[in-house]
């Protein structure tokens, strides 16, 4: 089993560190993530600029990988031959900050995992709930849940064409009630507009406003993680709807 690690935090993120050392025991590891923080960076593939690939370590020592890309990029470059052996399964994070609801689609932690199952390759997403109020992440039992979660996943066979969504609540392991399977949930954004002027009096913008919140309706990934539990939602790239697909096949669109 190779299991390629990556992340949208950059590679000297401590949940890189936990993420890797979690998979050690569950097959060799090869460690390609960013240079930079890509968190919120969405779906990426650089087409118009070179990668560069630079050889690092992380904080335990460990040879590890880095490019100027994107989570997606670094991915990609894995899968498409810059590792010399085979890649069985890709795993990303751990992300401080949940990865719920609507959030898949802005987060470099998800896309990561996405880009390995274009590519025909299971990928696995691991965030943790922590927020701006807690003391710290709980990196470690964090690990210990992405090491349960992977070994699962190995031994009942892997999903080529599924990632796993991984949301793990930022409590100390004798807290965490166990595991949930859900779906996404809702998440709600507070997003405000910030204009600015620049002191040349030439405007600017910030998307500020307050931190998001999400309905923790039964089911879902926000239920889950309010209630301890780590939230396991199967995630699928065919975005079809369809319900309306069979309802637009009904209009009589040679009118128009
Ligand atoms: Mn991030």
């Amino acid at each position: 089993m190779h299991i390629l690690v990556t992340n949208d935090d950059g590679v000297t993120a401590p949940g890189l560190l936990a993420l890797a050392q979690a998979m050690r025991p569950l097959g060799k590891v090869s460690v390609l993530a960013p240079d930079r923080n890509w968190s919120a960076s969405g779906h990426v593939k650089t087409l118009h600029r070179p990668l560069r690939v630079k050889e690092v370590t992380l904080a335990d020592k460990s040879p590890a990988l880095t490019s100027d890309g994107a989570p997606s990029d670094c991915v990609a470059l894995a899968l498409l031959g810059l590792l010399d052996e085979k890649v069985d399964l890709v795993v990303s994070g751990i992300n401080p900050y949940a990865n719920m609801g609507h959030d898949v689609t802005y987060s470099g932690t998800v896309t990561a995992a996405m880009e390995a199952v274009i590519a025909g390759i299971p990928g696995i997403a691991f965030s943790l709930a922590s927020d701006e109020n807690s003391a710290q992440e709980e990196y470690i039992p964090a690990g210990h849940v992405a090491y349960r979660v992977v070994k699962a996943a190995i031994r009942r066979g892997l999903y080529k064409d599924l990632l796993l969504n991984v949301n793990i609540p930022n409590l100390p392991e004798e807290a965490i009630n166990g595991v949930r399977i859900t779906r996404l949930g809702l998440r709600v954004y507070r997003d405000a507009l910030d204009h600015r002027l620049d002191p040349r009096g030439r405007s600017y913008y910030w998307i500020g406003g307050d931190v998001p919140t999400g309905v923790p309706d039964e089911g879902t990934d926000f239920g889950a993680i309010a209630d301890g539990f780590v939230s396991i939602t199967p995630l699928q790239l065919d975005m079809t709807a369809y319900p309306a697909a069979q309802e637009l096949s009904t209009w009589q669109w040679s009118e128009l």
